[in-house]
């Protein structure tokens, strides 16, 4: 029997990690913060942060703040912003202070919250203050945007706070052109300048994800925060030199002939339209394909693509691979870089009307992650 590669795995190019941060870095002077949140995006927090700094990354991005202390625990030394957190979190705030995170600052709650912290640990805490330019999702309004500038700017006085950066993000960068860049851009500089009259003027201006990095100069400012691109999925399409870091694989873990007319999975919604062959895989939507990839998700089996047969379960899909020949162990690719033929994580995208951010960020912590 083939026993030649693992029950489930998810293998990581980290040299493609480098290499999508080196290529996105050689086309600006801003510089670079891998946006490693959600555990670099499915591809695992840690290599995927140093794969990042090796390629020129000066900065690391998280959501939560759990995510910024695991890096530092790590022994990640760059400097990091995490940018989503609740009142609850007055401990993890403390710690992020203690541990030289820095914190997005929305709200006079969470600048109340970053001063106490400040006093706690006897530090100053390095804050990124958040203008909503027009996503609607975190960040100041712009009408609260003077009140909590002016407050900023009195903690800074009083040595409890840096504010390093002012920063926003896009609700349109995956659609360049679309007026709401400009109107987000134009809200923006209204939101510097006022800062700048409340006396607060940051090192550090940001607004640009992947697809601004990729396509917009004019959203660079002083550092840009490409997420997946660093992955080496483009936000949008073209040629960006990018190259897809992910490959998520199976052993086939058993394989039989069947009668035409068997019906196949839960529910029967595949029937074997002729004597056929069914593969078993040992992925399914605990491991993060997604149910909905039912009957219409791509797999690779010794050179030939397939779909689904039937519905996704917990822990297995089934492929019909006809008159293939297929061994118990050998390789079942779901997706990858492309260049074998296999699908890729746009292709699953595409299948189940996603993005290819949902496909990659899914695959599950029983998936084994290995680094080439
Ligand atoms: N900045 C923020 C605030 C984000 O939430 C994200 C991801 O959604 C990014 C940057 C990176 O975005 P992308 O993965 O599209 O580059």
């Amino acid at each position: 029997m083939t026993v030649g590669i693992p029950r489930t795995e998810a293998v990581v190019d980290l040299a493609a990690v480098a290499g999508n941060v080196a290529t996105m870095k050689a086309g600006t002077t801003a510089e670079v913060m891998a946006v490693v949140k959600a555990d670099g995006y499915g591809h695992g927090l840690v290599p995927s942060a140093r794969a990042a700094i090796a390629g020129g990354a000066t900065w690391l991005g998280t959501a939560i703040v759990a995510e910024a202390l695991a890096l530092r625990a790590a022994g990640v030394t760059v400097p990091l912003l995490a940018w989503l957190w609740t009142p609850g979190e007055a401990d993890t705030v403390e710690r992020a202070v203690a541990a030289d995170v820095d914190l997005s600052v929305s709200s006079t709650w969470q600048l109340a919250a970053v001063r106490e912290a400040a006093t706690a640990t006897g530090r100053t805490a390095r804050v990124h203050l958040k203008i909503d330019t027009g996503l609607s999702r975190n960040g100041a309004a712009a009408s609260d945007w003077p009140e909590l500038v002016t407050a900023v700017a009195k903690a800074q006085a009083e040595g409890s706070v840096e504010a390093v950066g002012v920063w926003s993000h896009f609700a349109y960068a995956d659609e360049p052109g679309h007026p709401t860049i400009a109107r987000q851009l134009d809200v923006f500089a209204d939101a510097l300048a006022a800062a700048a009259r409340a006396g607060v003027e940051p090192q550090l201006r940001h607004i640009a994800n992947s697809a601004a990095t990729l396509t917009l100069p004019a959203a660079h400012f002083d550092l840009v925060r490409p997420g997946i691109a660093v992955y080496g999925l483009p936000p949008v399409a073209g040629d960006f030199g990018l190259v897809p870091a992910m490959t998520l694989r199976a052993a086939a873990a058993s394989v039989k002939r069947v009668a035409a007319g068997e019906g196949v999975s839960y529910g029967h919604e595949y029937v074997t339209p002729r004597e056929t062959t069914l593969v078993l895989v040992p992925l399914g939507y605990a491991d993060g394909v997604p149910r909905h990839a039912s009957r219409v998700g791509p797999v690779w089996v010794n050179g030939e693509r397939f779909r689904i047969a039937g519905r996704v379960c917990m822990d297995q899909i089934v492929v019909d691979v006809g008159e293939l020949a297929v061994a118990p162990g050998d390789e079942v690719v779901l997706f990858g870089p492309g260049a074998r033929g296999e699908p890729t994580a746009q292709d699953w995208a595409d299948a189940i009307d996603t993005i290819h951010y949902e496909i990659v960020t899914r695959v599950g912590p029983r998936v084994t992650r290995t680094y080439v």
